[in-house]
């Protein structure tokens, strides 16, 4: 008899986003004329930008010729891709080598296809409230679980605890769902805690390309040290739209070495064997992000989901609603005023003006209380969901001091 992994028994169920859609449901049915506004969702809105479509075309043309035909792509990625993020990195005067580039199909498959490298017996530390598959992809694994909460005095950006020993360390900045970003001095701390104790930091760098302030590091390996110790693992989802396209890419710098083990050499050795590449169209189709002209044309569609933010957070600052993110991050966390637990809120802002977000407990226990907007949505819907929140807030909560 097969014994399957009984992990997964262990697992929490999540009714998040299904107990959002059934309460949705609910409200549509009693209330067919009101008009519906999204505020949560996690996808992106805008299509894929004139560059990287005209380099499909491109690529779906070679794959008809005789001579331009591609099969199989190397395991670790095209040599193209790889050396178009490296100068990527060099631009910011990091010295990425190509094959310390690993080409995926996303950050969310590397998340979790990543933990191969690292033994069961290994804690993982998730700073919550968290991105919901970190703590999943590693109870599946029959990993100890370290939850370790962020508040909000912090910034919801936590400084490590040095009582506490932890193997594997997550780290998302910017950070889905608080909108925080960790300074330099912050990841410095995290990098020489990680060097001390021997531990790996899994930097989550999917929402870099949203940092506006010059001095927040886009990369983990802006800071000194952590080439010995951290791996970066990013995606074109959400900055070029590529979520139903797919694409990502992970750091391994040759440098990372634990108990005799080369993590560069271990991960080409597991791509080896458990891939055979990502489809050449597509890496021939996220080049094109690399290029000026790709460059110029995604940040174009990044500035209209950093108005809707903007239009959220003047919003919020207006009401003195207080809120963490929104600024170098697509996420605004919401304090829910008057107390209110995460869900209370959701069912107030849907029955009173149909507006529909996240609840922050979705995101880690310690996040009741609070409540996630995105600024992924449209224009439209994102001022009139402002207007809303004003109209039914604006007398409720207008102590603006609490956002000091
Ligand atoms: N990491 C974080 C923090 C995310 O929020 C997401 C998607 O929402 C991902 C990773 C997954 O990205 P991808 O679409 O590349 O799998």
């Amino acid at each position: 008899m097969v014994k399957p992994n009984m992990n997964y028994s262990r697992l929490e169920d999540s009714y998040l986003f299904y107990n959002i859609a059934q309460k949705v449901k609910a409200f549509q049915k009693e209330n067919p004329e009101k008009e519906l506004l999204h505020l949560g969702i996690g996808d992106v809105s805008l299509p894929l930008c004139e560059e990287v479509i005209r380099q499909l075309h491109n690529a779906v043309n070679d794959q008809s010729g005789q001579q331009t035909f591609h099969g199989y792509m190397p395991e670790c990625g095209a040599p193209f891709l790889r050396e178009a993020i490296s100068e990527y990195y060099k631009g910011r005067k990091l010295e990425i080598e190509p094959d310390e580039v690993f080409i995926s199909s996303g950050a969310s498959d590397e998340l979790g296809d990543i933990l191969d490298l690292f033994d069961k017996s290994n804690s993982a530390l998730i700073i919550e409230p968290a991105y919901p598959a970190y703590v999943d992809a590693n109870v599946m694994a029959g990993r100890r679980i370290i939850h370790f909460p962020s508040s909000e005095k912090e910034g919801f950006a936590p400084y490590p605890d040095e009582s506490i020993k932890a193997d594997i360390i997550y780290i998302c900045s910017p950070n889905n769902p608080t909108g925080a970003v960790f300074t330099k001095e912050k990841l410095a701390c995290w990098v020489r805690y990680a060097n001390k104790n021997g531990s790996v930091i899994l930097f989550d760098a999917a929402y870099e390309a949203f940092i506006e302030d010059e001095e927040i590091p886009h990369s983990i390996f802006e800071i000194e040290g952590a080439r010995e110790c951290a791996i970066e693992i990013c995606s074109l989802s959400k900055t070029a739209g590529f979520t139903g396209t797919r694409l990502g890419y992970t750091i391994i710098p040759k440098n990372l070495n634990r108990m005799g083990m080369n993590l560069n050499s271990m991960w080409v050795r597991n791509r080896t064997t458990k891939t055979n590449g990502v489809s050449y169209i597509i890496q021939k189709g996220a080049s094109a992000v690399f290029t000026d002209a790709g460059q110029k044309q995604i940040k174009e569609n990044i500035n209209v989901y950093k108005k809707n933010a903007k239009i959220l957070t003047d919003t919020f600052d207006s009401i003195g609603l207080r809120y963490c993110g929104g600024k170098n991050a697509p996420y605004l966390f919401v304090k829910c005023p008057d107390n209110m637990k995460s869900w209370d809120f959701f069912d107030f802002l849907l029955t009173n003006a149909g507006i529909i977000g996240t609840p922050g407990i979705g995101f880690g226990e310690n996040a009741d209380g609070y409540f996630r907007f995105t600024s992924f949505g449209s224009v439209r819907e994102t001022e009139q969901a402002a207007e809303k929140i004003k109209e039914l807030l604006g007398g409720k909560e207008n102590d603006k001091s609490r956002n000091s």
